[in-house]
This record gives C-alpha cells, sequence and structure tokens, in this order.
C-alpha cells in the first residue's frame, strides 16, 4: 500500500508519522518512510536547492520542475521498488503539496500539472492520502515554536490559508483517496483518527 501524508505548515506530520510507525510496528506489516521533496540522495540535493536557495527569488516554473524532478527520482529509485516488493510505502508528502503550493497558492498552472503529474507519476498515486487539517492561526501557533523554520514556513498568513483551502479542494475532489484528520483535536484523537483509516486501509 503507498499512503501519503499532507497537511500545512504546523499540522503535526512529524506526530503522525510517529502514529502511523506505531501501529505498522505493532500490525508487524513491512514499510519504509519517506518524504517530499526528498528521499533518495539526489532528492534531497534537490529539496536543499528548493529549501535553502543561493537566489533570493525562485522562479515559480523552477520550483515546480524541481519537484516534479525530485520525485521522478523518488518514484523511481525509492517508491516502486518497494511496492513492487509488497512493502508499503509512507511518503511525508506527496502529489497533493505540488497541486497546493506550486498550484493553489503560488498560482501554478493546474493544467501543466496535470501534465507532470501524467507523466511523471501515471498510475503510482497513493491508495490512500492521510490530509492532516488545521486552522491557519493554530497552525501558525505551532510553527513559530519550532527552532528551525525554512523558507515557506516564514510565507504570509494569506498563502498558508490558501495552502489550507487547497489541500480541503483536493480531498473534496477526491474523497475516496482524501481522508480528512481533524488535527486541530487532542493527540489521542489524532492518534485514533489514523488509527481507524490504517484498519480500513489494511482490509481494503
Ligand atoms: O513537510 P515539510 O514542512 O518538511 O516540507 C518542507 C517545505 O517544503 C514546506 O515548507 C512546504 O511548504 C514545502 N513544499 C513545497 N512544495 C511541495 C512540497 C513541500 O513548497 N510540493
Ligand atoms: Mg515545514
Amino acid at each position: 500500500k503507498f499512503i501519503s501524508l499532507e497537511g500545512g505548515e504546523g499540522s503535526g506530520k512529524t506526530t503522525a508519522i510517529h502514529f502511523i510507525r506505531q501501529w505498522l510496528d505493532d500490525h508487524n506489516i513491512p514499510y519504509i518512510m519517506t518524504r517530499e521533496p526528498g528521499g533518495t540522495p539526489l532528492a534531497e540535493e534537490i529539496r536543499q536547492l528548493i529549501l535553502s536557495p543561493r537566489d533570493e527569488r525562485v522562479n515559480d516554473v523552477t520550483e515546480l520542475l524541481l519537484v516534479f524532478a525530485a520525485r521522478a527520482q523518488h518514484l523511481a529509485e525509492k517508491i516502486q521498488p518497494a511496492l513492487d516488493k509488497g512493502t508499503w510505502v509512507i511518503s511525508d508528502r506527496f502529489l497533493d503539496s505540488s497541486y497546493v503550493y506550486q498550484g493553489k497558492a503560488r498560482g501554478g498552472d493546474i493544467a501543466m500539472l496535470d501534465q507532470l503529474a501524467t507523466w511523471v507519476v501515471g498510475e503510482s498515486k497513493p491508495d490512500a492520502t492521510l490530509l492532516l487539517d488545521v486552522p491557519v492561526e493554530l497552525g501558525q501557533e505551532r510553527v513559530v515554536l519550532r527552532q528551525h523554520q525554512d523558507r515557506l514556513d516564514k510565507e504570509s498568513l494569506a498563502f498558508h490559508q490558501k495552502v489550507r483551502d487547497g489541500f480541503l479542494e483536493r480531498a473534496k475532489a477526491d474523497p475516496k483517496r482524501v481522508k480528512v484528520v481533524d488535527a486541530s483535536q487532542s493527540l489521542e484523537s489524532v492518534k485514533k483518527q489514523i488509527e481507524d483509516q490504517l484498519v480500513q486501509l489494511n482490509l481494503a
């Protein structure tokens, strides 16, 4: 099974990953954890270029192509080989992030995204996507407490609002795949919501 985890800044993806690991370990399910942009040495180098560029400004199309370049490598070198062996793949972000960050939030051309998605991802779409949804204000409160903030953590509230809206639109358009987790709830509740989804996916 291929699961992606999505959500805006401060939505608690790191904690969610911890819960997912626990559940998979408890069920003796073989899995790998990975992330985007990144996941392989080359793709991690591309991540550095995207998040800590030497250029002050990053051209939107450049960013979009870099994300997809990293994804092509990630799919070929890591995700597809694992899935072929029956290993579950959990990816911290995947294609939805491109539609939301490069598309919705930065105004990228959706037709171009669709073409790149067809070309680079094709049928290798996640079986399920867990969307950690949190109001922007709450997410920002969590982010400012962090030691390390990347270029995108420092975007405006309006940007983060577009990110949240964009993810919710993706969920609405594909409710069978994208499962919304209310990440503003208590940790126990978030854990329970995630486990319920994993149980369903394991049975499917
Ligand atoms: O998930 P994480 O917060 O570590 O992601 C790193 C950064 O990359 C985030 O700030 C996110 O906004 C950004 N990103 C992006 N486009 C993607 C994936 C991630 O701008 N397609
Ligand atoms: Mg971040």
